[in-house]
């Protein structure tokens, strides 16, 4: 269940933690990914040089998968636009990304509610869209036990990247409305021992799930502090709320800012429009 990072340092580690089980890439039987961030999904064309096993992975993953430099393109050409929307220079602020040619191979789709047997285990699978577009949790009904990908992290709160529309598309996912209907789905759940893509195992989810709530509270509360003085645009409120962001770190931010400004919308506390290409919000009084 997914495979790190690219390149030789992130598999060479990977390779000794199996060694310590004695266990080696011909060892499995399939490769899962939780979803298709690169420190998730990016060890995968390395492990597929040394063993042909077939590839598991939610089916929003299929254009990006699947659609070559075009969809890298129309990926690029979506982030240059949302920083120009948030009032950022992209020149100074987008992550330089670099194109890799990639084939899987043998990939299957999986998609809400299938199931995925793993170590004769039925795994049943819930898409939980919010921190990626792709995210899936596997759990088993009958004990509890669950891998959680990135959905939640006992350290730290988990944020809703800003993600291109899927093809043909218009308008971008609202990724924190989408996280926050992932994270009370999920809630209800007998869900026992979650075994989460970053850190420790940890059970409680329900605590954890009511203090990342609480938190995208604080910061609803922190951004309209903000924007007392005025309109401000989503770069202005990065920089008020998250001093410490640089270079292109800032992205980390506007998304967190963006997310909870669709929120506050939804919930007709701020009110959002053009001037230029620039997007400000505004409270409503
Ligand atoms: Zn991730």
């Amino acid at each position: 269940m997914d495979t790190g990072n690219p390149g030789p340092s992130s598999i060479n580690e990977l390779k000794s933690q199996l060694d310590l089980h004695k266990l080696s890439f011909k060892d499995f039987d399939s490769i899962v990914l939780t979803h298709l961030h690169t420190d998730h999904s990016g060890g995968v064309s390395e492990i597929l040089k040394e063993v042909d096993l077939p590839v598991y992975v939610h089916e929003n993953a299929e254009w990006t998968i699947t659609g070559g430099i075009n969809e890298f393109k129309r990926t690029n050409e979506f982030f240059y636009s949302f920083m120009e929307e948030c009032g950022a220079d992209p020149r100074e602020h987008m992550a330089i990304r670099t194109y890799r040619e990639e084939n899987w191979g043998n990939v299957s789709y999986i998609r809400d509610k299938d199931t995925l047997p793993m170590a004769g285990i039925s795994f049943e699978v819930l898409y939980v869209p919010g921190h990626s577009q792709t995210d899936i949790v596997l759990w088993d009904p009958k004990t509890g036990i669950t891998f959680g990908g990135d959905l939640l992290i006992a350290d730290f709160s988990v944020n809703p990247f800003v993600e291109p529309p899927p093809p043909g598309m218009e308008n971008r996912p609202k990724s924190l409305l989408q996280y926050r209907h992932s994270l009370e789905r999920v809630k209800n759940l007998p869900l026992g021992t979650i075994y989460p893509g970053h850190g420790e195992p940890f059970m409680n989810h329900i605590e954890l799930i009511e203090r990342r709530l609480a938190e995208q509270e604080n910061r609803c509360f922190n951004i309209q502090e903000c924007l007392l003085s005025g309109e401000k645009n989503v770069y202005e409120l990065c920089g008020m709320v998250y001093p410490r962001l640089h270079g292109r770190m800032i992205f980390l931010g506007l998304s967190q800012i963006q997310g909870h400004l669709d929120l506050m919308e939804t919930r007709n506390m701020v009110e959002g429009y053009n001037k230029g290409p620039v997007r400000y919000y505004k409270l409503v009084l």
